[in-house]
This record gives structure tokens, sequence and C-alpha cells, in this order.
């Protein structure tokens, strides 16, 4: 039996520490908030008409089975513990001039479903796209998923072996991929729109991304009754049954790795270390580079950080009758990736897109607000938080406020005026995220490497990974993942 601390209550940390107690070890989490699950985060607005409960981050689960072996995994069944709700649509695609697209989890009739709205050369030209994805998908999730990369040099070996990458050429972006398959400008849209699930630009992310689309469309886009946040419930509620210890309000400022193996961590405002065989880390892979290690390190090569996001959480009166995921396109992609991104090199410097693509998920979930209400989660890409020409200083003064003013006033223009509804909005900036879990600026999911990520295994021995920023990424199924190649990699305690 090992002591192990796990470093951070995200879903990867909660997701580690529930496998390795299943598995005998004594497992500790040290969180440095008030409440567990990171960016898996709710807000609570009490009302005179009532509560709304917001989901802060995730508005979507994909990859159920996923959670299912984790549940498993722990002795226990998601069933008992969550409630899945699938959705259909998916998402409602919105695009310029207002035309609609309904992604659903049956390829035939999204085929069909393309076919009638774009024409049959859209549908056919998305189908030949989509066995090339399933191709994809098939090679990631068996060779790169579920297994631990240790070094950039692993998954350059790996990916000269798959020979579904290489035929997409490793060279190809997710951008080229589209302009080489798909004719109607609106299909591109909505590939593209995936690079940005792992917080890349989808003119640099590499073409292999066209397996985050085929994951959400093979195995369906769920909702869960009373809010996403409910799995971080679930998990902690796994963990303390499991008999893991869960300390929020404990912020570890180091990482004790004397000669070369971790001995425990140390805590603010606290003398005593806290010892330990192994540490697990579910802090951004920088910050345990940069800050927590005794000597700081650099990321090699993994400098690009993923987007932000600009959040407005809204108490709506009356009822929109919009779809549980509406996304609505602007007019001009690139010119969203331009501001988003920025462009350092040519001297373009990020700002807030002042035209950009509208997230709006309303549940339909009366457990989540008053009758005859609604309450609206609405997100944007954003630049990180920072100064530096590829961040936007979210905190200058007004900027936040007139941001999402801008926000209403172009879903206004995209059909949807909400301005006239509002009971309330709360706005929250990359700022707010990096304040509210510490992700450096706010990115969301750490570096925007697409494939190529921080690996779990950590530059000292009995040192360990976990969560969106490192192999094999963020969101919540892949920071399971993450979890499951750590737990299997550190063993069980018999
Ligand atoms: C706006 C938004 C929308 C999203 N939408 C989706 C979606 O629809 N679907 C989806 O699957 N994913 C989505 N994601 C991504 C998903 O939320 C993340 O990938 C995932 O929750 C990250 O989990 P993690 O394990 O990396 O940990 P994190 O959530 O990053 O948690 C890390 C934890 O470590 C703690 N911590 C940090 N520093 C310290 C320290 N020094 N000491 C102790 N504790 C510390 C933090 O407080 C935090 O609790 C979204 C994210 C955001 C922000």
């Amino acid at each position: 039996m090992a002591r192990i601390v796990v470093v951070g209550a995200g879903v990867g940390g909660l997701a580690t520490a529930a496998r390795l107690a299943a598995t005998g070890h004594e497992v500790t989490v040290l969180e440095r908030a008030d409440t567990v699950g990171g960016k898996l985060g709710r807000y609570v607005h009490d009302t005179p008409a009532g509560s709304f409960h917001f989901d802060t981050g995730p508005s979507l689960l994909t990859l159920p089975a996923v959670f299912h072996d984790l549940f498993e995994a722990t002795g226990a069944k998601l069933d008992e513990f969550l409630d899945l709700m699938p959705l259909d649509p998916i998402v409602r695609h919105v695009f310029p001039g207002g035309m609609t697209l309904d992604s659903c989890a049956d390829p035939a009739e999204f085929a069909a479903r393309i076919g009638a709205a774009l024409g049959d050369r859209a549908a056919a030209d998305w189908q030949r796209l989509w066995h090339r994805a399933a191709r994809v998908w098939d090679a990631s999730h068996r060779h790169v998923l579920r297994r631990s990369i240790d070094s950039p040099r692993d998954l350059a070996a790996l990916a000269w072996r798959l020979g579904d990458l290489a035929a997409i050429g490793p060279g190809r972006t997710l951008r080229g991929l589209g302009r080489a398959h798909l004719s109607d400008p609106r299909l591109r849209m909505l590939l593209d729109r995936y690079a940005t699930y792992t917080g890349a630009d989808p003119r640099r992310a590499p073409a292999a991304l066209v397996a985050v689309p085929y994951a959400e469309l093979a195995f369906g886009g769920w909702y869960l009754r009373g809010g996403l946040g409910t799995l971080a419930d679930a998990l902690l509620t796994r963990c303390l049954d499991l008999g893991v210890v869960v300390q929020t309000g404990a912020t570890v400022t180091r990482i004790d790795a004397a000669g070369g193996r971790v001995h425990g961590v140390r805590l603010a405002g606290v003398a005593a270390p806290v010892p330990a065989d192994v540490v697990v880390a579910n802090v951004d892979a920088l910050t345990v580079y940069r800050d927590l290690l005794p000597h700081p390190r650099r990321l090699a090569g993994l400098t690009d950080r993923s987007l932000a996001g600009f959040v407005l959480l809204l108490g709506v009166s009356g009822d929109s009758g919009l779809a549980h995921h509406s996304v609505f396109f602007p007019g001009d992609h690139d010119a969203e990736f331009d501001a988003v991104f920025g462009h350092p090199g040519r001297g373009v410097r990020a700002r807030p897109a002042p035209d950009p693509t509208v997230f709006v998920t309303v549940a339909d979930d009366p457990m989540i607000r008053p009758a005859g209400h609604e309450a609206w989660f609405v997100l944007v890409n954003a630049a990180r938080q920072g100064t530096a020409a590829g961040a936007v200083d979210w905190r200058r003064p007004g900027l936040a406020e007139a941001y999402a003013d801008r926000v209403l006033d172009v879903l206004a223009e995209r059909g949807v005026d909400v301005r006239d509804r509002l009971l309330f909005r709360q706005i929250r900036t990359p700022a707010d995220l990096d304040a509210a879990t510490g992700a450096p600026g706010g990115s969301i999911y750490g570096t925007a490497g697409g494939l190529l990520r921080p690996a779990n295994r950590g530059p000292a021995r009995g040192l360990w990974l976990v969560g969106g920023s490192s192999h094999p990424g963020g969101g919540l199924p892949m920071v399971t993942l993450s979890a499951q190649i750590v737990a299997d990699e550190i063993g069980p305690a018999w």
C-alpha cells in the first residue's frame, strides 16, 4: 500500500483517487478551493422567483462508456449516482443567414439531415469524411487514448505506426482536412469548431482531431439531470465511500522531490510537510513544472496555450424554445480565430472577438430553474488572461461588461434577443477561471498541442500528472481516461 497524495480535486484528481483507493491505496486529496470539481463548476443564484442552478463549465457529456468504466472499477454502478439523458439534437447549428442543422448520434440520420439542409453533395462529402474519421478514432482510441505516452518521442513513434493517422498526413491540419473533403463552407465551419474543443485553432490543429466529432456523433451527447456538476458530487461520494480523505481549502505550494523522487508536498500556511510515496498532480502541467517542483523546468515544445472562454450565466423569464445546445456561427470564422489566438508573428494582438461563435445551453430541467424561467449558459471562445500579444487583459475596467453587452447584441443579431427577458446576468472571464481553478490564464485545456500533451509520468520518480493539461487531453472523458492511465501505471496496492 502506498501513501498517495492527489493535488487537486478536479474530475481527473477525484477519478484517480477513487480508482487508487479501490485498489487498496491510502489516498488523500488536497484541494485549494472550498469545493471539489475544478472546472466542472457550479453557481446558484437565488431570486424571489426561486433558485437558478448553473454549470459554469462543461455542458455536454460524451463517451459515457468511460464513466461507466470508472464507476465499475470502483465497485459501483454509475446509474445509482447519475441520471444520463441523451440529447437529440446534440447540437443545433445555426449558420449565417439562419439555416439550421441538428446533429444526432445516428450517422445515417445525420447524413439525411445534412442532405435536407445543405444538399446531397454535402451529405455525400460528410459520409466520406465520416469513414475516414472512424478509422482515425479507432486507431487513436486503441493506441493513444488508453495508454501512457511518456515523451514526445513516444508519440512520434506511435504516430508513425498508426497507419490511419499517417494516412491523414502528419502535417495536415483539421482545416486542411475540411477543405479536402467538404465542399460546403458550413460543414467546414462545423468541423473547424471541434478544434476549439481541444483549445486549438483549426488552422494549426492536427487533422487527427477529426476523432473528436466522431466520438460525439458516434456515441452521443448527454446531459446529466440536475446539471453536469452532479458528476463532481458522485465522484466525491465515491471517494469518501472508499476511504479517501478529501481536504478542501488546502493549497499545495511545493512538491518535495529531492534526489529525483517525490517525498510529499507542502501546504500553504502549514509548517509540517505532508509525506507521500506517490504524488498525483491534477493541477495544470505548466504550474507543476514551473511553480511546484523545487527547480522550475520548461515544458519543452509545449508553449502554445489553449484558448479560454468568456461565459455569461443568465436568468431568463419565459420560454425561448431553444434546443438544449445551440451554436450560432459568425459570418467570418477566421476573423474570430485571429482575434482569439492573435498572431504575434504578424503583429496581430489577441482581442475579444467582435463577432464570435456563440454557444448557448438551455437545459429543459425543472431541477435547475424556477417554473416559467430558464437558466442560460452562454459561452464564446476567448483569448486567455494576460498582457502578452496572444492574451487579453480581461481585468481592464469596463471590458467584461462591455463584451457581455456585445455578446448579447450578437445573439440578437442572430435572431435570439434575450435582452428584455433578463432577470440577472453573471459574467465569468478567463481571469475568473484562473482565480477559481488555478488554470493559468484561464486556458481551458492547458496546452493547445492537439495530440501532443505533457506526459502522465512526471519528471521525478513517484510523480504523475493527471487531467486536461496532460495526456490524453482535456474534456471530461479524456480527463477520466487520463485517471485510468495513471491509476493503471501506479498499479494496485496488493
Ligand atoms: C467553460 C468551459 C466549458 C467546458 N465545456 C466542456 C464540455 O461541454 N464537455 C467536456 O467534456 N468538457 C468541457 N470542458 C472541459 C472540462 O471541464 C475540463 O477538461 C475538466 O473538467 C478538467 O478536469 P481536470 O481533471 O483537468 O481538473 P481541473 O478542473 O482543472 O481541476 C484542477 C483542480 O486543482 C485545484 N488546484 C489547482 N492548484 C492547486 C494547488 N496548488 N493545490 C491544491 N489544489 C489545486 C483546482 O482548484 C481545481 O479544483 C469545459 C471547460 C470549461 C471551463
